[in-house]
This record gives structure tokens, sequence and C-alpha cells, in this order.
């Protein structure tokens, strides 16, 4: 048995035009959901994410401002800006690319961006309103992606054992916690693994709904996989590769060709949750742009 392939990539497509059609109306209304993205750097995989943020605003009728510093920006420069755009009334949603240089304090900084401008979800009091199960906590868009995919594809995670490999901020923790939220996408019985998981097989065999977001590739064999579980890989890596051009290929943390002879349904890297991240810093900041009406 090879598995359903659930292609985020279509996904994402799909709801991207469902945002088209939603920016549209809004825009009929008088209003356009306007997004800044912020980048230190020239970091080269940054450079690349924050390039696809803006186009894929921009295609959806969004305004998008992309905004480059140079990567000895000091700290105060960079919250003087954070705290325009908090003023700007063109902007509703702020993202700063991650991982910021060194001399920058990362918590600081995210916590300086206006909470109602947080499409990331990463300012400390969306980050406990999410972890206290408030519905309508901005969501950080990776695991939201992830959600929309189970939804999406007929696997709701409610009354499932859904088991979350890793736990950082970033994707693991908001992961079980909007697992656990009780409303659409929720309502799963959640386990959370990580590196100091003794047996990690022992557990990821127990699930029903299996989500890896580690940073390894091919870690998830075959073995680790309970027969008809659904496997939805975070993972992005970049592995070498001699027969490309570019001299190296992605690949996600589940060994994608022997999971997929045990799994029933399966996401695939790249074409998987990538594009879905990217559809959904979308939704949250068309999701600002009317909240910001709401509380006129
Ligand atoms: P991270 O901050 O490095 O966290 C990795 C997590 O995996 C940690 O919790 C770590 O455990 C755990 N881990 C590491 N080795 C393990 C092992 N051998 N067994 C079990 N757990 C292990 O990474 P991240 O930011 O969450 O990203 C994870 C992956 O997702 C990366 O490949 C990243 O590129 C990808 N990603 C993709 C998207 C997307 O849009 N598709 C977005 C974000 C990230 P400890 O906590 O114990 O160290």
């Amino acid at each position: 048995m090879s598995a359903e392939v659930i292609s985020g990539k279509d996904m994402a497509v799909a709801i991207r035009e469902e945002i088209k059609e939603r920016v549209a109306g809004l825009k009929e209304s008088g209003l356009t959901p306007g997004l800044a993205v912020v980048l230190l750097g020239e970091d080269p995989a940054s450079q690349v994410y924050v390039r696809s943020k803006n186009k894929a605003a921009t295609e959806g009728g969004i305004y998008s401002r992309q905004i480059t510093l140079p990567e000895d920006t000091s700290e105060a420069e960079l919250l003087g800006l954070v705290s325009g755009l908090n003023a700007d009334p063109e902007i509703h949603g702020i993202l700063v690319q991650l991982p910021l240089p060194e001399h920058i304090d990362e918590a600081e900084v995210l916590s300086a961006i206006d909470p109602a401008k947080d499409v990331d979800g990463f300012h400390p009091m969306n980050v406990g309103r999410l972890a206290s199960g408030d519905p309508d906590a901005p969501a950080p868009c990776t695991p939201a992606g992830v959600i929309a995919m189970l939804l999406r594809s007929g696997n709701d995670p409610a009354g499932k054992h859904c088991v979350v490999v890793g736990r950082s901020n970033i994707v693991g923790r908001p992961m079980a916690a909007l697992l656990l939220r009780k409303g659409p996408g929720g309502n799963a019985t959640v386990t959370v693994a990580h590196s100091r998981t003794p047996d990690l097989g022992a557990v990821t065999r127990e699930a029903d709904i299996l989500i890896v977001a580690i940073g390894q590739p091919d870690l998830i064999r075959g073995d680790m996989v309970k027969p008809g579980a659904v496997v939805i890989d975070v993972g992005i890596n970049r592995v070498d590769d001699d027969t490309r051009e570019r001299g190296y290929r992605l690949t996600g943390d589940v060994a994608y060709d022997e999971v997929k002879e045990v799994a029933s349904a399966i996401s695939p890297v790249p074409g998987g949750v990538g594009p879905m991240t990217i559809a959904m810093l979308l939704s949250n900041t068309v999701d600002a742009a009317v909240r910001s009406t709401a509380a006129e």
C-alpha cells in the first residue's frame, strides 16, 4: 500500500486563491491589508524566505513592504523601526525574519511588536494566549499550516493520538498547543517527544497522526510508524547531491520512501508544509487587518 500524498503545495494554491478573493472584498470596503517583512543581513536562506513571503502577499492583493537592513544594524535601530511599524496604519502584520544576528536580543524584538500585528504569533502575550487555549490567539504559521493540511485532507485530529516530535518555540510547542485547543483542528490527545525521549520509535509508533519537526534528514524510518498513520513532515534539510546543479537537494525528517509504504497519508518535502506556512502568514495578516477595524 502506498500512502495518499497530502500536497501542501496544491492546498496552498487553493488557500491563496481564497485569500485573494477575501482581500478583494475588503479592498472594496476600503481596507487593504498590509504586511511588513523585516530582514537583517544577507543570509541566503532568509533572503529566499522573505522574497517568497513578499511575492505571495503581493499576489494575494496584500500591500507588502519589505525592509532589508544591514547585518550590523543596532538593536535600538531595529526597535525604532518596529515601533514605527506598530504605529503605521497601512501595516496590519509585522514579521521580523528569524534568526536575528547574535548582537540582537530576539526576545526583546519579538516583545516589541504590537501583539495585534504579531502575525507570527511569537509575542509572549500571544504565546500565553495560545498556551491557555484562547481560540482567538494568532496561530504561528507553520503549525497552523499543519492543522489546515490535516483538516483539508480529511484527517481531523479530534479524538486522535497525535505525537509531535520536536519542542521548539516555532514549531513543536505551538503545534502541541493547537492540537490540544478545544475547537476545530484541536481536541487531540497529544504527546510531545524530543531529543531526550529514550525510545523514540516506541512513542512514534503510538501515533495515529505523527508530526515531525526535528531538523535531521530521514530520522523517522518506516518501522517507527504505525501502519495506517498519517504523517506530516515539517523538516526541511539540505543534503549534498552531486546530481543536482546546485549541489544539494531538500529533504524532510521522514524517510519518505519507506514511510509511504506504512502510512495511510504523508506530506512530501518539498511541496508539503513549506508552502502552507506562507499561506497561513497571508491568512493571519488578513485576520489582523479585519480585527484592526473591529478595534477602532
Ligand atoms: P529546532 O529549534 O532545532 O528544534 C528541533 C527539535 O527537535 C528540538 O526540540 C529537539 O529536541 C528535537 N530533536 C533533535 N534531534 C532529535 C532526535 N534525534 N530525536 C528526537 N528529537 C530530536 O528546529 P525547528 O525550528 O523546530 O525546526 C525543525 C525542522 O522544521 C527544521 O528542519 C526546520 O528547517 C523545519 N521548519 C520548517 C518550516 C516550514 O515552513 N516547513 C518552518 C520551520 C521549521 P531538544 O529540544 O531536546 O533539543
